[in-house]
């Protein structure tokens, strides 16, 4: 998508935002690799809170108490949750020398893809490839 907005000389007049499945700090760094401007964070945000990741999650069926949760709580977890995500992010650029995070999108050269390391690794294996 990145690449094929950027050939169409269209890629500074949209915003790509990704989501709906962020659940680890590493896939804020993955997504603005892959082109991204933004992330979401909602899966991640529900488990700070207490949901068990839910697969059809709703108001009914939820782990989460949501009669127990005050503002104040839920408010501090999420300012927990995106701090602890932003010091990892600050990590990985420190390691990669970069120090803007906008400077990440689209670098997707610096990304290690497991179809390709898997390629890589078992290419001389007879069957492997
Ligand atoms: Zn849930």
């Amino acid at each position: 998508m990145n690449r094929a907005l950027a050939n169409a000389s269209l890629r500074e007049r949209v915003s790509i935002i990704a989501g709906g499945g962020l659940a680890a700090a590493e896939h804020v760094p993955k997504s603005l690799l892959c082109g991204a401007d933004a992330v979401t964070m909602e899966r991640a945000l529900k488990v700070a809170l207490g949901c068990h990741a839910c697969a059809d999650c709703n108001k009914d069926r939820c782990t989460v108490d949501q009669n127990g949760i005050t503002s104040d709580w839920s408010k501090w977890r999420a300012v927990n949750l995106v701090g602890a995500w932003r010091d990892q992010l600050l990590e990985i650029m420190g390691a990669m020398g970069v120090r803007e995070a906008r400077r990440l999108r689209g670098e997707s050269g610096r990304a290690i893809f497991y179809e390709e390391t898997e390629k890589d690794a078992f290419a001389d294996i007879k069957g492997g490839a």
